[in-house]
């Protein structure tokens, strides 16, 4: 039975008509990378560095960044390097000087805002990046960006570290490229803006159903109400597709979502060719990319146009799912 399962997650991720999908893996820590190339991912969609803070109670050093994100890029051996830059605080606020206290941690003081508040933090990792790229097929993403300014601010930041990294006659990659997460609303608005300052996009579901649906996501007790599968949510998706499509900029979904089987599907009939999904989810979603056409995707798509509520989306996935696959 492992040999089997070993077979099948080498095989790739091909719809029954043959067309590919990207499937990433989404990781937290270096060693995570071993787990992902056993079960078959074609790179890392999502490397989360902020856990290089939470999980350790100094403030790493640059040298701390470029070790971590080499120990990734040289196990994966030229594959495909997404490295997001520090998403912490509201639900991942380390120790430290950092830490802070706010009414609504969720609306502040968050991930690339904090970042471009607090340089000695965001330039030592723009460095380690910047270095670490020249080891494989490395990108870098910044999360949470809300504003064109953001975006420009971040860019200018990276260029400006380059330069740096250029006069010391230190090693970097010039044409690293450069994506954001697509994870607010506004965001999605803007979208075809956007589009001319990144080289990819990310959707980010998981933030994009918080701040869309007005849900905290850590919240019990409105949990009921978190839901990537919301028509609402669907919508700004697909516009966050579209968008990217006519400006021919590459988008992936790196939320939860891609990581349940059923709404997988439904983002490849919404027009996704590249998921990103935790190291577990792997065998599950490849299996369901494998048992379906993109043109049965797309029938699911038209018909989850149609419906009113999550509940009606999810009980019609979960229904075709089990008919499909
Ligand atoms: C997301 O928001 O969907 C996402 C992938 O980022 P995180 O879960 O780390 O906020
Ligand atoms: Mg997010």
């Amino acid at each position: 039975l492992a040999a089997k399962l070993a077979k099948q997650s080498q095989l790739p991720a091909e719809t029954l008509d043959g067309t590919r999908i990207a499937l990433n893996a989404n990781i937290e820590f270096p060693h995570e990378t071993a787990a992902c190339l056993a079960r078959g991912a074609d790179g890392i969609g999502l490397y989360r560095t902020e856990f290089l803070y939470l999980s350790s109670d100094e403030e790493p050093s640059e040298e701390d960044h470029y070790q971590a994100y080499a120990e990734v890029i040289k196990q994966m051996e030229g594959r495909p390097v997404v490295i997001r830059t520090l998403d912490l605080g509201a639900d991942k606020m380390g120790r430290g000087k950092l830490a802070h206290q706010e009414n609504n941690p969720f609306l502040g003081l968050r991930s690339i805002r904090l970042s471009l508040r607090n340089l000695d933090l965001f330039r030592p990792q723009l460095r380690a990046v910047l270095r670490a790229a020249v080891l494989g097929d490395v990108r870098v993403m910044f999360p949470l960006v809300t504003t064109l300014g953001e975006l420009r601010q971040a860019r200018m930041l990276l260029n400006v570290v380059a330069e740096d990294l250029a006069d010391s006659d230190i090693p970097y990659r010039s044409d690293l490229p450069v994506g954001m997460m697509v994870e607010v609303p506004a965001a999605v608005m803007m979208l075809d803006h956007f589009a001319r300052e990144v080289d990819f996009f990310s959707i980010g579901t998981n933030d994009l159903a918080q701040y869309t649906l007005a849900v905290d996501r850590s919240n019990e007790y409105v949990a009921d109400l978190y839901q990537s599968s919301d028509p609402a949510v669907l919508r700004l998706i697909q516009a966050s597709i579209d968008i990217s499509d006519a400006n021919q900029i590459p988008i992936s979904v790196c939320g939860e979502m891609s990581s349940n089987p059923a709404r997988a599907l439904l983002l490849l009939g919404m027009g996704v060719r590249n998921l990103s999904v935790p190291p577990s989810a792997l065998p599950r979603v490849k299996k369901a990319i494998r048992n379906v056409s993109i043109e049965q995707c797309q029938a699911i798509a038209e018909r989850v146009r149609k419906l009113e509520s999550a509940r009606d989306v999810d009980l019609y996935l979960l229904d075709r799912l089990a008919e499909l696959a």
